[in-house]
């Protein structure tokens, strides 16, 4: 995006790109059908340092923006859920587009192509294995680091840090948790099972579905919850939002018994779900007072999660270059003209749900309007 802004202003553009294709990452997305954008990206949508920082490349470059371009190359997309903006085809078509608007704007593009050494003198200096580009400007684009098999690496934090400017440590997110190993040994077997939750930690809740995996949980709800969590905090689960599980039991006819307490739960939770989870929170005695207490315990179900997944499975790195660094209107360094970083380098963070790419738009944008 950057190269392609860059190149409508007649800069001479090179992208270097160490992988034997651009966008891999594109690729994988959404499921192979790139969640490109959510139509409903606000800066609340982002975790920051700064949460300021984002608002002024997101205001200038919108989803409406992106949309405009994926349909003026008639690419079929539509609204999944809450949003979410999905090609109908493939995210090739993303890609693609991005590869032609590139070549429109006359944006060199060279693959295969490792960099060694960055030096700056009156220009920076890019030294590859057999070649050497000189540039007034250089923008960082080389991501976090997550999914280090398709070729994430620290490269752009290195360079951040060898021209001095601070790094926030950068940890996995939009990350499938991993249990301790009793709740493990507790609920691991339902692998696949999943509900619709609100899953909270650190003052941030999202209710979306969680999904039970053969090491902890996943799906949505953990993953958004994902990037804010931070070990050893506990994460709370509200497993029947909205719902009076135990209401029935204030009627004086209904018996107070495990089957009729079973058979409640499992009109909300599914039915192996609602039995095992019932089973390690079976009520002590059948009071008011302990029933309201289980009540209490299924809209908060304490989970203290062993850890992530790792960059192996994150969709996402949180952290990174801290946006004191850098100018907010085009992502350039306030201690080194001309060097400019962009897209998830930088510490903003996006949600589930397109906002990452909606990120990477932007501030790509941001930074090719002002080289
Ligand atoms: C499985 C998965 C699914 C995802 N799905 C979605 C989704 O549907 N919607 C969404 O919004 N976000 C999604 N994301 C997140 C999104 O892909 C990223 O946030 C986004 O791609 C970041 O863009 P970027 O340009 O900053 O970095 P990247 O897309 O990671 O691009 C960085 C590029 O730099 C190259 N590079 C790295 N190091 C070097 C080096 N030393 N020299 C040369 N080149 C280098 C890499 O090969 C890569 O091509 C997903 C992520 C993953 C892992």
């Amino acid at each position: 995006m950057c190269a392609i802004e860059a190149g409508k202003r007649q800069r001479r553009v090179a992208v270097l790109e160490h992988a034997d294709r651009l966008g891999k990452k594109i690729l994988i997305s959404g499921g192979g059908r790139c969640n490109f954008t959510n139509i409903h990206c606000q800066p609340e949508n982002f975790l920051s340092s700064n949460p300021h920082f984002a608002k002024s490349a997101l205001a200038r470059f919108t989803p409406t923006d992106f949309t405009a371009l994926v349909e003026k190359h008639h690419i079929p997309y539509h609204e999944k859920t809450l949003g979410q903006l999905f090609c109908d085809r493939s995210a090739r078509d993303i890609l693609g587009m991005l590869e032609q608007e590139c070549q429109s704007a006359g944006a060199s593009i060279f693959l295969n192509t490792r960099i060694q050494e960055v030096n700056r003198t009156e220009e920076f200096v890019v030294h590859t294995a057999n070649a050497e580009f000189h540039a007034p400007a250089l923008v960082v684009a080389t991501g976090g680091l997550s999914i280090p098999k398709i070729g994430a690496t620290s490269f752009g934090y290195d360079l951040a840090r060898q021209f001095g400017l601070k790094i926030r440590q950068p940890w996995p997110g939009l990350v499938p948790l991993v249990l301790e190993a009793e709740d493990r040994s507790r609920y691991c077997d339902l692998t696949g099972v999943s509900a619709e939750v609100i899953a909270s930690c650190d003052g941030q809740q999202f209710r979306e579905k969680m999904l039970i995996t053969h090491r902890g949980l996943s799906g949505p709800a953990i993953l958004q919850i994902s990037s804010y969590w931070n070990k050893p905090q506990q994460i709370n689960i509200d497993l029947a939002p909205g719902t009076d599980l135990t209401a029935i039991f204030r009627d004086p006819k209904t018996p107070r018994t495990l089957t009729t307490l079973r058979s409640e739960f499992r009109k909300t939770l599914p039915v192996r779900l609602a039995d095992r989870w019932l089973d390690h929170h079976a009520p002590t005695a059948w009071t008011n007072a302990a029933l309201a207490n289980l009540e209490r315990q299924a809209h908060a179900w304490a989970i203290t999660p062993a850890g992530t997944e790792g960059y192996e499975k994150a969709e996402v790195t949180c952290g990174g270059v801290d946006t004191d660094e850098l100018s907010a209107k085009t992502m350039e360094s306030h201690k080194v003209p001309g060097l400019f970083l962009i897209g998830e380098a930088v510490d903003v963070t996006g949600h589930l749900g397109g906002f990452n790419f909606q990120w990477a738009w932007a501030s790509g944008a941001a930074a090719g309007r002002a080289l």
